[in-house]
């Protein structure tokens, strides 16, 4: 028979007794001298090392005879754009294949839209008091990038569907709102992903600023971990459907992929975005690193050879998730209230989600040796307004070391709790 545990039904006395029981077992894993570090969603050794043959790769002239070595083509090899027309779902030519990190295109662009705007601009950005939707939790470096430059981050829920398209839709009747952020398949941290309704009310809305900006994140677009994989619908297409298509800029890299910070970028956007944004990137920047480009294309080939190599990842990757959750669900499960957490198909995160604990659980965890994301890092300006989330970054560590820092945080969700109630 299940026992259910409802430490918020508990009376005084029996809570004292476990916030004792606790303690103790607590103190055994401060005891052990752990140093595990849980915080960032990184590829493990194992993994990078499924891309080292990529490094053999000397070949150096393209398929139309463009020789990757040297200056020129700015928007990218050609082969290189035509893969990742594949991967974003665009046309070759709506795609500029970059350098070494999607993030880095992204500031870019918020850049460019705040130093001159768009194509479609009356006036730059910084011209009133811009703001930008935050949808949260989410990955705490677009958060940044919008915070760095000035907008006013505006938080709109995170749901299992998506961003509140109630709220997205209310909001983007102010024209001071440029633009929303977004990783529409398996979102950091919560992993969950975009339903077509939610897509198609992105595209659709009424938007009182003329360039307002969707930027479409599809870091994890090739990240599954299960057969039964999300499905997203393509953005752009729902955008030129209803006269919209300057609306969304679609971005992805291979960070994950191969090796993070050597890997290659890319984005999308209609033609008349990309010619505007490559003809003020020309002040910027000669030519991305093609050499690079070439290799990645020549040792994933397509869209076919990425799924291939990201099943190799997933050998790795999935037992990782399947611990994190079994762990949760043994040590956490019978606990009316204490705390839920996601499930996701695909990505780099599982969200925990504590009764306005986090913050104590965190530290808890880092007294006793495993760091884990500050707590609020998924949220707007690092503030967490009920202090309930916990992102959980299972990659990295080995299996083992994993296993140990799931049981200790689950010990320290119990005890942040129990200490709560008891004060
Ligand atoms: N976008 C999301 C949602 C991420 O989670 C990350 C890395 O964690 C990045 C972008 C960074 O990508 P890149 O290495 O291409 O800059």
């Amino acid at each position: 028979v299940r026992i259910v545990t409802n430490y918020f039904a508990m009376n005084r006395e029996d809570l004292e007794e476990e916030y004792q029981s606790l303690k103790r077992i607590y103190k055994g894993y401060c005891d052990k001298g752990l140093k595990l570090d849980m915080s960032r969603g990184k590829p493990s050794p194992e993994q990078l090392d499924l891309s080292m043959d990529m490094l053999s790769i000397r070949d150096y002239i393209g398929e139309t005879g463009i020789d990757s070595r040297n200056y020129g083509n700015l928007e990218g090899m050609p082969e290189a754009r035509t893969f990742f027309a594949q991967i974003l779902g665009a046309k070759p030519e709506e795609v500029i294949v970059g350098g070494n990190s999607s993030l880095n295109m992204m500031y870019y662009l918020v850049e460019l839209g705040w130093r001159s705007g768009f194509a479609d601009s009356p006036r730059p950005w910084s011209a009133g008091k811009p703001k930008f939707l935050c949808p949260a939790p989410g990955y705490d470096r677009h958060f940044r990038v919008t915070e760095y430059f000035g907008f006013d981050l505006v938080t709109v829920p995170m749901l299992p569907t998506g961003p509140d398209m109630d709220q997205v839709e209310k909001l983007v009747q102010d024209e001071e709102v440029k633009g929303i952020w977004c990783v529409p398949l398996y979102s950091n941290p919560d992993g969950y992903s975009y339903s077509d309704e939610t897509v198609r009310r992105l595209a659709a809305m009424k938007t009182a600023a003329p360039d307002f900006k969707i930027f479409w994140d599809n870091a994890y677009c090739v990240h599954h971990l299960t057969d039964t994989p999300d499905h997203v619908l393509n953005i752009l297409d729902e955008c030129r459907k209803v006269g919209c298509e300057d609306r969304p800029l679609m971005f992805c890299s291979l960070s994950k992929v191969t090796f993070p910070g050597a890997s290659v970028a890319a984005m999308a956007a209609s033609l008349k975005n990309v010619e505007y944004i490559l003809k003020n990137m020309f002040s910027m920047i000669i030519s991305y690193d093609k050499f690079n480009q070439l290799r990645h294309v020549k040792f994933l080939k397509d869209a076919n050879g990425v799924a291939a190599h990201m099943e190799k990842h997933r050998q790795i990757v999935e037992p990782k998730f399947k611990t994190v959750l079994s762990i949760f669900d043994k040590e956490l499960g019978d606990y009316e209230k204490l705390a839920h957490w996601t499930k996701p198909n695909g990505g780099y995160f599982i969200s925990l989600y504590t009764q306005g604990v986090a913050k104590r659980t965190v530290q808890l965890c880092k007294e006793a040796g495993v760091v884990l994301t500050g707590a609020g890092a998924a949220y707007p300006y690092g503030i967490d307004p009920d202090d309930t989330n916990i992102r959980i970054a299972p990659t990295y560590p080995p299996l083992e070391e994993l296993e140990t820092a799931t049981h200790l945080l689950c010990v320290a969700v119990k005890l942040a709790t129990v200490e709560k109630l008891l004060a």
